[in-house]
């Protein structure tokens, strides 16, 4: 028998045998089906400097190799410059799937200046947000628009003790309206957990002093999930231990960091944040940075632009009738520019194939030429020889009748001869 996978409130008691029931109550499961059908969309950024354990985290995070090393080692991503790169992955559990996008920033904090190091990572927040709002201002707009926006940004805090550093606080002031921030401390297990507990309060301080929004989780709808959320609160900056290594512990398997002294396991919250950091981020909280992506920080930058169409500093607003009309154009003056290019592919083409044909023709022409001569050189040689020959001919003819003649004239006077005796 198939196991009910829907969440509680989904499944809903049908009782069609009583008579106040109408059917609205089956309502969830529909938006249930619809959602499982539908897929999920998720994007998650990390920044961080290199070696902070990003790519581990990140394959821990979702039980997949994402960036597809060879080696549990440190990742062979470094690059000089700040950049961004996006990986994407389906992931599949218990027939509901997830389009998950992991947004990397390869060589985010390694310069020595790193002023404006954010740039490429704010460009490509709001390149994602342009890109929705570009498909979903199109009067023929596609039924479900491809949601590319980064839902959560994972920012990595060097576990160095001494609270922000200065390019940590630049850089939350000026992406925390733009993306949900979830500060993380990395490398947890190189502070003790007075340390650590210490470290964690001044980073909260320093956040508080500059007015920084972090992601701000819910109140609950009920009482136990307002303790379930206050409990994660209390948590914030998680403190990480990623490991993508797998110990066998009794007849138990857990990912796990092995030290001269001991191990430590990622997912035990004695240990460390990381389960508390996973649960949230899929399981309990996924929906909600979606949504808060969709509802604030989506809509500000909706609302700015907008703005500056009002105030004519960028395209003019126009009908949707209008814009259909442009669209249409657009299209036709799209179909017509690739016509033109087509022809021109073709005149080249059908240009090229002539003057093959003529080089061809040339070629033919000169071999017969050649040919020509050669046999007017050898018909020349022939008929110089003929002429010898008849020469030779008519000169022997001579000798040979001058020679008759003779011998005639010599019978005729031994004839003579004898008849005078
Ligand atoms: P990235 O450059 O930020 O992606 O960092 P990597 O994930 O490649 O990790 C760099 C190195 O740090 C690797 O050798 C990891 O095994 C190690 N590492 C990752 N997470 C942790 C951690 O939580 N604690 C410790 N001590 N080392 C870690």
């Amino acid at each position: 028998m198939k196991k009910d996978l829907r969440p509680d409130s989904a499944k809903i008691k049908t009782d069609s045998a009583s008579n106040n029931y109408v059917g609205f109550a089956n309502l969830p499961n529909q938006l249930y089906r619809k959602a499982v059908k539908d897929g999920f969309e998720f994007t998650l950024m990390v920044v961080g400097e290199s070696g902070l354990g990003k790519s581990t985290l990140t394959n821990s995070l979702f039980l997949t190799d994402i960036y597809g090393a060879e080696y549990p080692g440190p990742s062979q991503r470094i690059k000089k410059t700040s950049k961004v790169e996006q990986t994407r992955i389906t992931v599949k559990e218990s027939g509901v799937q997830l389009n998950l996008s992991v947004v990397d920033t390869p060589g985010f904090g390694d310069e020595v200046n790193n002023d404006k190091c954010w740039d490429p990572i704010i460009e490509f927040i709001e390149s994602q947000f342009e890109l929705y709002l570009n498909a979903e201002s199109r009067v023929e707009r596609p039924c479900k628009i491809q949601d590319t926006r980064v839902h959560c940004c994972l920012y990595f805090i060097a576990p160095s003790g001494h609270g922000l550093k200065p390019l940590d606080i630049e850089f939350m002031r000026r992406l925390h309206d733009k993306v949900n921030i979830i500060p993380l401390i990395a490398k947890a297990d190189t502070l003790t957990p007075d340390e650590c507990h210490e470290f964690k309060r001044e980073i909260l301080r320093e956040i508080e002093l500059h007015k920084i929004n972090i992601y701000k989780f819910p109140d609950g709808a009920d009482d136990e999930e307002a303790r379930a959320n206050k409990r994660i609160r209390e948590r914030i900056p998680f403190a990480i231990i990623g490991s993508n290594h797998v110990l066998q512990l009794n007849d138990r398997r857990v990912r796990a960091r092995q030290y001269p002294w001991g191990i430590c396991e990622i997912e035990n919250e004695e240990h460390c944040d990381f389960k508390v950091l996973r649960d949230m981020l899929i399981r309990t909280h996924m929906q909600d940075l979606v949504d808060l992506t969709a509802m604030v920080h989506y809509e500000n930058f909706r609302a700015t632009k907008l703005s500056q169409l009002m105030s004519g500093n960028a395209k003019s607003t126009t009908s949707p009738l209008h814009q259909l009309d442009v669209e249409r154009r657009e299209h036709k003056n799209k179909m017509k520019r690739m016509e033109a290019e087509m022809e021109q592919v073709f005149e080249l083409k059908v240009k090229e194939k002539i003057s093959r044909l003529n080089d061809s023709e040339i070629e033919l022409q000169r071999r017969h030429e050649q040919q020509k001569k050669k046999l007017e050189a050898e018909f020349a040689e022939i008929d110089l020889r003929r002429r010898d020959f008849e020469k030779e001919k008519a000169e022997f003819e001579y000798v040979y009748r001058e020679f008759q003649d003779k011998i005639q004239t010599s019978d005729k006077k031994k004839k003579k001869n004898a008849s005078l005796f």
